[in-house]
């Protein structure tokens, strides 16, 4: 059985068509736009591209979209400061502070400061923990983008085995506890674990998050599975490839996601969803 693909720019496209209505009507409601504020420091050429993309994506989607640029010697003290100005803004619904940062500034505690209800990257350890407990809160993108494409799949999560590959707090652990969430019963691997090739032939569900090109091979994947590839790596001539071996998982797989065009373009679009959410509670908050 050939899966069928998941196709991301198509699942993304609808996410930002959602995002879009909410925003008006927020503004029709409250009389401004969901506000994202993007903070980058310095020149990375990476995060230019990545915070020019959010930046556009946002006023395409009708929301508010600022970025302030700082210098690549700014300090500690002075990035700080910048976050503890957008959490007292109160026409400001999200702040993302764009990583990495330059060397001489440590990450960690700009994090901290992150007001939760403005967290849209969902990276602080409070909306962490919120997560973790199961209650409301903002949860990180890629996770979350991997959540709605099983949605879209129409295929039930509960009693599943889900096999997470990877451990990060950016991808890893966060969709794991989203898949628990859903009462799949779930496996995470990393770069420790046994018999990968077993663990990836028990799952219903795979999410591949490592960084390791075709590290999943398709004769693992269990006929009818379900195969999320997060991961992005170049082969040799330059190509863009993930952490399966598309070509034959596919031919295994229920459901695929190609790379590029699958898990990627969902990042920005469940990042707009999420600072819709955060405007959206934040005002509901206030009655
Ligand atoms: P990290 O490097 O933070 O984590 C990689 C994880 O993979 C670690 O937990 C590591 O285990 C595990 N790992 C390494 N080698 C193996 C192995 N041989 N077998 C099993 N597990 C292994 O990466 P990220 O989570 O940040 O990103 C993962 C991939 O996803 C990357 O390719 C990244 O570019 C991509 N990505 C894509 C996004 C998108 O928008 N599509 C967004 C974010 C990431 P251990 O903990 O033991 O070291």
């Amino acid at each position: 059985m050939a899966g069928q693909l998941l196709d991301g720019k198509a699942i993304a496209k609808k996410v930002r068509a959602e995002v879009k209505q909410r925003a008006e009507a927020f503004f029709e409601a409250h009389g401004r736009k969901p506000g994202l504020h993007v903070v980058l420091v310095g020149e990375d050429p990476a995060s230019q591209v990545y915070v020019r993309n959010k930046e556009r994506a946002a006023g395409k989607a009708g929301l508010d979209g600022h970025v302030h640029r700082l210098p690549a010697d700014t300090t500690q003290a002075d990035l700080e400061a910048l976050v503890a100005k957008l959490n007292a803004d109160p026409a400001i619904d999200g702040i993302l502070v764009q990583l990495p940062l330059p060397e001489q500034l440590e990450a960690q505690p700009v994090l901290d400061l992150i007001d939760p209800s403005k967290d849209v990257d969902g990276l602080t350890p409070m909306s962490a923990g919120l997560l973790m407990d199961g209650r409301p809160g903002l949860r990180p993108c890629t996770p979350s983008g991997c959540m709605r494409m099983l949605e879209e799949t129409g295929v039930e999560l509960e009693g599943k085995r889900a096999l997470v590959v990877g451990r990060s707090l950016l991808v890893g652990k966060p969709v794991a506890l989203m898949l628990l969430a859903k009462n799949a019963t779930v496996t995470m691997a990393h770069s420790r674990t046994k018999e990968l090739a077993a663990r990836v032939a028990e799952a219903d569900v795979v999410v591949a998050a490592v960084g390791r090109a075709e590290l999943v091979k398709g004769e693992w994947v269990k006929e009818g599975a379900v195969v999320l590839d997060v991961g992005i790596n170049r082969n040799e001539e330059g190509k863009l490839i993930g952490d399966v071996e598309f070509a034959a998982a596919k031919e295994r797989a229920s459901w695929i996601t190609p790379v590029p065009g699958g898990v990627g373009p969902m990042t920005i679009a469940m990042l707009l969803a999420n600072t819709v959410t955060a405007a959206e509670r934040r005002e509901a908050g206030k009655d």
